[in-house]
């Protein structure tokens, strides 16, 4: 079959990844620059941040199992353990899985799908050109996916149209680049006992992706929603906040981040789910297993879901 699958975040590339391997033809389309999604890691003159997941956790053996591979292609390291999972990175930046994931893809980058339509037995796709695949998978975070497919002339249904009831929480970053590097907890990481609205401050210099001393400060999605709009003050309030914290710092540079879309508020209680009426499914780390002990979204839901959507669509494809 041919597979389109709009994103190449961690779910997409799993997805992509499992279904090529199986003999399908499959295309990302992808609208950044860069695969890697919300696993995200910006370059700052001559360092780097992550300003979308931190790190990740693995509870399932299959994560394990392939963290192990990661690990031996020198993509991901484990940065330190805890409660009593490892936190692990990726080895240059949380971007890098994303980009080792995607090697021998076929990966249309800077091109945003805008409308999904059904036209004689084919699934058409409108980005820079139009698009023509026998099945296709969105794994936008719902409430974009949704607004996609409300835009598209695809036949939805009362229960296709029940997505739209999935609300996101948004999350402001802060990058603050420093002229001396400075202590953040015992590796890099201050994640309690925080100013209200501060989440989480990271040193990207101690945890070993950056050669200068850049914060990343993760605001809290209360926080970021009554923010969201005040870019400019948002960010002297992230740094007036992070002072507050840490003392008086010497800043070299300073931006924000915003994501309109960083966690889901409630998940979907099954990996993936289909339209009714058409040959379109939906993935992505709000689909969540029924027994997911975890039970929020991360970068181990958005693999488990592109997972088990591979499986489900080489099983369609047999029957
Ligand atoms: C600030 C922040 C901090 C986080 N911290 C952690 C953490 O510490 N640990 C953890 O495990 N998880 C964390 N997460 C969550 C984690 O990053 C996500 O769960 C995971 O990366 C989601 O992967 P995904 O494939 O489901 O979605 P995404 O990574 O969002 O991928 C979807 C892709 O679709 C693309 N796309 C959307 N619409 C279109 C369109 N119309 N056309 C083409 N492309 C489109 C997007 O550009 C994106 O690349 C964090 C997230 C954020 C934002």
């Amino acid at each position: 079959m041919k597979i389109g699958i709009i994103g190449g975040g961690m779910s997409g590339l799993i997805a992509a990844r499992d279904l090529q391997a199986a003999g399908h033809t499959v295309e990302i389309i992808e609208k950044s620059r860069s695969v890697g999604g919300r696993m995200a890691t910006r370059r700052i003159n001559d360092g780097q941040a992550d300003h979308g997941a931190v790190y990740f956790t693995v509870r399932s053996d299959e994560l394990k199992e392939e963290v192990k591979e990661w690990q031996t292609a020198g993509v991901v390291q484990e940065w330190f353990v805890a409660d009593p999972y490892p936190r692990y990175v990726g080895l240059n930046g949380m971007n890098k899985i994303g980009k080792y994931l995607a090697e021998g893809l076929d990966v249309r980058l800077n091109e945003k799908v805008e409308t999904i339509t059904a036209k004689e037995g084919s699934i058409v796709l409108t980005a820079s050109e139009q698009l023509h695949y026998d099945v296709v998978i969105l794994t936008a975070p719902i409430p974009q996916a949704s607004e996609l497919l409300g835009g598209s002339s695809l036949n939805l249904t009362q229960a296709d149209q029940k997505l739209k009831e999935y609300i996101f929480e948004p999350a402001l970053v802060g990058l603050v680049e420093l002229n001396e590097n400075i202590q953040v907890g015992e590796y890099g990481l201050l994640d309690q006992d925080l100013p209200d609205g501060i989440l989480k401050i990271v040193n990207n210099e101690d945890k070993g992706i950056s050669k200068n001393p850049i914060l990343s400060i993760y605001m809290t999605g209360e926080w970021s929603e009554e923010w969201f709009d005040r870019e400019d003050k948002a960010l002297e309030e992230v740094v007036r906040l992070t002072i507050e914290q840490l003392g008086d710092l010497s800043i070299a540079s300073k931006q924000l981040k915003r994501w309109r879309y960083a966690q889901a508020k409630q998940v979907f209680k099954a990996p993936y789910y289909k339209l009714e009426q058409h040959p379109v499914w939906l993935c992505g780390d709000a689909f969540l297993e029924p027994d997911d002990p975890s039970g929020h979204t991360r970068v181990e839901s958005a693999y488990i879901s592109g997972k088990r959507l591979a499986e489900h669509i080489i099983r369609f494809a047999q029957s």
